[in-house]
């Protein structure tokens, strides 16, 4: 038998409960079919997002009750800023309270309306800030990674010959250019450290700064050791010293990289860390705590050491590639190779019988959510913006995500998700449509809310009833 192997042990426990159908079928009509407005005591999986649900060490634990709360200088924070030197070796670390606050702050100091930022593939929350300070982003994603199913290594890699041509299309309105490590948005598909090299060295020819979106780091320094034959040998630890080397500006979504909470830039510019610096206690808090509790300093400082541990990181990659193993088998659409972060299902090809405005991802995610309890997210439509013109900006791919929150599920937990896909994936012809009911008019994943455009829901349901499944 092939399966991974859980290197860690629980210590800790959080009891579950399973609610039956006709309650959940009832929770996802008072969620306006968005996954996000579920309560958590009605989920049984919670997939929703990696961010924030990571499982806690021991050794975080500790240190945690270790920690000093003081206003400034607090000992916590030069633990936290000694590891990350360690870890990135940038003389700087400017702390806020996560990701998308680190995002705010350097798009505020590095943008100007009618900037442009080439990227490997956008981020929700790094795109809206840029745009709120009117700039936008260029996305310069090799053709490989609009393919669901691919057995490209690094479909996260960013086209240096399309990046070649930015720079000469947009002379002096690049104020940097930013790789997204372990991309988010199209299958937590990683890049090669080869890639990171040749960015870096046309970024330095044209005296243009190169940022790094670290927060999904972890697995990619994975798929870097396992997959790229010249670092094969290398520790974790070394891969992420020689990619911080070749990177000017680092920041990170602590909710991820350290499986904690908060969030910090790192940055040896001593021009542009003083200009941050200014912006950190306007919008975070003091310069040693950043809106963070010392108690995740600590947490994020032991947390950062545990990432270079390669069984540490392995868990997550390892668990994700055993659940689309087996759906490749049975034929359910994901997008391959298995990347990070979690499981894709592709919901363009899962359900072509629902029309893209009706929103396939959304749909199968509220589907997914009532034959099982379990939570996932849409990434398509829905999280897009209106094109200017007010029409439906259809997405690139249509996307339901099932996170993997590293260290927290068990094989039974992917087992049974497995099943209840498979039996999804056999009904499917049962599944139908959404409608806006009310569309907020940014990051209209979160609070938007959508009604069925029949009532196949109640259908599904009593399909899985007369099937025998007892109301789980
Ligand atoms: C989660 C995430 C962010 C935002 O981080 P938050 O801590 O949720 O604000 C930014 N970039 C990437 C790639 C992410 O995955």
């Amino acid at each position: 038998m092939e399966f991974p192997l859980e290197m860690h042990k629980a210590s800790i426990i959080k009891k579950l409960e399973l609610k039956p159908i006709d309650e959940r079928l009832r929770a996802i009509k008072v969620a306006g079919n968005n996954t996000f407005m579920l309560s958590s005591r009605d989920v049984f999986l919670d997939m929703l997002t990696d961010s924030g649900t990571n499982a806690t060490s021991n050794r975080q634990l500790a240190a945690m009750l270790t920690a000093d709360e003081a206003y400034s200088g607090s000992e916590s924070f030069f633990r936290l800023e000694a590891v990350l030197q360690k870890v990135f070796r940038k003389k700087f670390f400017l702390p806020a309270h996560q990701g998308r606050a680190c995002e705010h702050i350097l798009s505020r100091v590095l943008i100007k309306p009618g900037d442009i930022v080439p990227t490997n593939y956008h981020f929700t929350t790094t795109r809206a800030h840029i745009r709120l300070q009117g700039g936008d982003f260029l996305e310069l994603f090799i053709d490989e990674a609009m393919k669901i199913n691919s057995n490209h290594p690094f479909k996260g890699n960013i086209d240096i010959d399309k990046l070649k041509q930015a720079f000469k299309d947009h002379k002096g309105k690049i104020p940097f250019v930013r790789l997204e490590a372990g991309t988010n948005l199209i299958g937590g598909q990683p890049l090669s450290l080869e890639n990171i090299r040749q960015t870096a060295e046309l970024c330095r020819g044209h005296g243009v700064p190169l940022m790094m979106d670290a927060s999904l780091l972890q697995d990619n320094l994975y798929f870097i050791k396992t997959r790229e034959e010249a670092y094969k040998d290398k520790s974790i630890l070394e891969i992420c010293n020689e990619i911080a080397d070749m990177i000017d500006i680092i920041y990170f979504s602590a909710r991820k990289f350290g499986a904690a909470r908060g969030g910090g830039i790192c940055l040896s510019d001593e021009r542009l860390a003083g200009q941050i610096r200014e912006l950190i206690p306007l919008f975070e808090g003091f310069i040693t705590y950043g809106g963070m509790s010392s108690m995740e300093l600590e947490a994020i400082a032991v947390g950062a050491e545990e990432t270079m541990d390669f069984d540490n990181i392995s868990q997550g990659p390892r668990f994700i590639k055993f659940m689309v193993d087996e759906l490749v088998k049975a034929g359910v659409p994901v997008v391959t190779p298995a990347g990070g972060l979690g499981v894709h299902l592709d919901a363009r090809s899962f359900l072509p019988h629902v029309r893209p405005q009706e929103f396939q991802a959304a749909s199968l995610a509220s589907a997914l959510y009532i034959i099982s309890g379990i939570r996932g997210m849409e990434r398509g439509t829905m999280a897009e913006d209106r094109n200017p013109d007010g029409a439906e900006h259809i997405a690139n791919l249509e996307l339901v995500r099932l996170a993997m929150p590293r260290r927290v599920f068990t094989i039974s937990h992917l087992k049974f998700a497995i099943d209840r896909i498979i039996w999804l994936w056999q009904n499917k012809e049962l599944i139908g449509g959404l409608k806006w009911h009310s569309e907020p008019k940014m990051l209209r994943f979160f609070f938007g809310e959508l009604d069925t455009v029949s009532d196949w829901q109640e259908r599904l349901v009593e399909k899985f009833e007369k099937e025998g499944y007892n109301t789980l």
